[in-house]
């Protein structure tokens, strides 16, 4: 706790002072993601040599849910062995900022926002890295992600009595149960493609089980909502996703346009999740949902991330808790309560909300969402609505 606690300082005490405003730092990557105006970073996480078994149609098959065979068998083998996530979350840009030079940093200990040690401070925490890829790597975008994956591996290979990349919900409740972190890989744009298809076969099998199609920019596959576009999803963009679902990939609609987000949850029959966005009605942000989206998200029985990126909380210079949880109000009256968990996008952008600094602090959010709203959506939204999501369609 101790040395936990004085890391987050030390890493606040390098970047508070950078954050905000257009600033000219020696961090390219957060000039440039500032500058681009979403908390847009990411890195991404690992695999194994996967024997590729896409899910059939019926598997695949959007469901609703209201099972009896099935939840009879799930509660029973709750009974026996409940898994226990000290929490879940969608999104983290950790990979890609811990290969920036000026951090040059191992993913056990660092001065970012997440390692494996805090990770563990959690017990058995599920952290989604995402592989996203910087202006200057998208030329060779395929290599670059392939290199994220590689620099994953390595590091989980390094520490695997404390974490494992998960391919599966058996993997993610094994970890679980032996006190383990649960790394799951996720690519952050399309980009990673190359306009090849069989290169999503190729990161499929390389352990990627989340994707979304954009992220700020336009791309093969459509325009990220920075772009401005009203155009809807390219022709390689529906392939994608018609790909994704055979092979049991999820998608992320975070950071895609309007009209393509609804092209996605047209073509989409499974659901869907949003891993970092909040609401717009709340803070008007084109990164963030309006009610409908927020409704499409939840009637497709998919579940939405909620982002710790100030801009994307409140338009005031000076986020707090509070802004935090006036987010989860709207998400829980528009009867998206069971709909909503964390993709904190750490490591996506420096300063985090007053009161928070780290991936630790994940604590001392647990404890406001509880004293606010309760001991239950406090744990719905810190793990259980992911996990719920996750147990029928990871
Ligand atoms: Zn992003």
């Amino acid at each position: 706790m101790l040395l936990s606690t004085a890391s987050c300082s030390i890493y606040e005490a390098v970047l508070r002072p950078v954050a905000p405003e257009i600033n000219v730092s020696d961090d390219s990557l957060e000039s440039q993601d500032e500058a681009e105006v979403h908390a847009g970073f990411d890195k991404e996480t690992p695999a194994h040599e996967p024997e590729m078994e896409p899910k059939t149609g019926t598997e695949a098959g959007r469901e609703t849910g209201t099972a009896t065979e099935t939840d009879t068998e799930m509660q029973a083998k709750d009974e026996v062995t409940p898994p226990v996530f000290g929490f879940i979350d969608a999104h983290a840009d950790t990979l890609s900022r811990a290969r920036l030079p000026q951090h040059n940093a191992g993913l056990y200990s660092n001065n970012l926002h997440v390692d494996f040690r805090r990770l563990h401070e959690f017990g058995a925490p599920v952290q989604v890295f995402v592989l996203w890829c910087a202006d200057r790597f998208v030329a060779d975008a395929f290599d670059y992600t392939n290199s994220l994956i590689d620099f994953l591996e390595s590091e989980v290979g390094k520490h695997s009595d404390i974490i494992e990349i998960a391919l599966s919900l058996e993997d993610l409740e094994r970890n679980a149960r032996n006190n383990k972190i649960s790394a799951v890989l996720s690519i952050e744009g399309g980009e990673a493609l190359m306009g090849k298809l069989e290169n999503l076969d190729h990161f499929y099998n390389r352990g990627v089980r989340i994707m979304s199609l954009t992220w700020n920019r336009e791309n093969e596959l459509g325009y990220g909502q920075a772009t401005g576009s009203d155009e809807g999803l390219k022709p390689f963009g529906v392939e994608v996703l018609q790909r994704m679902e055979e092979l049991g990939i999820i998608l992320d609609v975070s950071h895609l346009n309007r009209t393509g987000f609804w092209d996605a949850h047209r073509l989409s029959t499974r659901p869907y999740m949003a891993s970092h966005s909040n609401a717009s009605s709340v803070t008007p942000h084109n990164r963030n949902l309006t009610d409908d989206q927020i409704r499409a998200v939840a009637d497709s029985g998919g579940v939405i991330g909620i982002a710790l990126y100030p801009p994307f909380l409140s338009r005031s210079g000076n986020v707090s808790m509070g802004d935090i949880m006036s987010h989860i109000r709207h998400f829980i009256d528009l009867g998206a309560g069971d709909n909503l968990g964390l993709g904190g996008d750490l490591d996506g952008f420096n300063t985090m909300p007053a009161g928070l600094t780290c991936v630790s602090s994940y604590k001392v959010l647990a404890e406001e969402i509880a004293n606010v709203f309760g001991n239950d959506a406090s744990s719905k939204i810190m793990s259980g609505n992911f996990y719920n999501f996750f147990v029928r369609y990871f």
